[in-house]
């Protein structure tokens, strides 16, 4: 992967610039700064290595060298999406999901962030906002997929299994860059779409532990307990308690796990 292959290779979708680093602290930290340089909307930051490569709150993930996709794309939303931001983990999440799906693959979405195969962490995302004001500037997506078997995590290291591509496929992987292609233009499709309930109930349709009885967490405390059930137009997660009582979880910093 370099920046000549890659440009030829995403030549063909309309993406406003590209910049591609050997090694990065963070593409998402690269791609705030280009944000608030007047990037221009979908840009993209990909890094073949990050060595300060951040999950939410902080947490580390992991990219290491020749074996993973890491990027981060730079979002200036119209006035007719921006009532659907909150929508955009879901987005990315699909974008990867599908391109999972063509491998023949089928994936799963934790929710609100990361991608599964055959229950185990493949791929996560990171969304963050810069405010102009109260208004959204930009959205920065950073999505983080396990390509190969190397790019997986030392188990000393998770708190949840995780995967790769090549480990689940169990035949050659495609190149990152032809995977890349995929998310991106599944990615503008969706985009267009963000609005409308096709995207909802694809988002919805492949939610992991559907029907399941479920527990958040937020830190190390349990903020709720139940049955889940799916999604509110907003994207936040809608389950069923012990009393038949829905219950709402917003986005956050929450951890969903199936109930002990
Ligand atoms: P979670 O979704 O588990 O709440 P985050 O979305 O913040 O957490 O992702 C960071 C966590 O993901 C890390 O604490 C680590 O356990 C795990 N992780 C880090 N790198 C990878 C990777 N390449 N593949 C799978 N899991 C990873």
């Amino acid at each position: 992967m370099n920046e000549n292959s890659l440009k030829k290779k995403l030549s063909k979708l309309n993406i406003g610039g590209l910049r591609y680093f050997d090694s990065i602290g963070s593409t998402n930290d690269e791609a705030l700064a280009w944000a608030t340089d007047n990037a221009r909307d979908l840009s993209i930051v990909i890094a073949d290595e990050q060595t300060q490569g951040r999950g939410r709150l902080n947490r580390k993930w992991f990219t290491p060298q020749g074996s993973a996709l890491a990027f981060s794309l730079i979002l200036r939303p119209s006035a007719s999406l921006r009532p659907h931001l909150s929508r955009t983990v879901g987005l990315a999440a699909l974008s990867i999901a599908e391109s999972c799906r063509m491998l023949g693959l089928a994936p799963q979405i934790k929710w609100p962030n990361d991608i599964l195969l055959n229950g185990k962490k493949t791929a996560g995302i990171l969304i963050e906002t810069v405010w102009s004001g109260e208004h959204v500037d930009s959205v920065v997506v950073g999505m983080g997929i396990n390509i190969q078997s190397d790019s997986v995590p030392p188990e000393e290291f998770l708190q949840f299994p995780a995967t790769s591509l090549e480990d689940e496929i169990k035949k050659e992987t495609p190149a990152r860059e032809d995977i890349l292609y995929n998310i991106l233009s599944s990615f503008i499709n969706w985009r267009a779409r963000l609005d409308t309930n096709e995207l909802m109930n694809a988002w919805e349709e492949i939610l992991a532990f559907r029907g399941e009885q479920v527990q958040v967490s937020g830190g190390s405390e349990i903020v709720a307990t139940g049955k889940l059930l799916g999604l509110e137009s907003d994207g936040s997660l809608c389950l069923l308690d012990a009393n038949d009582n829905s219950i709402t979880v917003r986005f956050g910093d929450v951890s969903l796990r199936p109930a002990a």
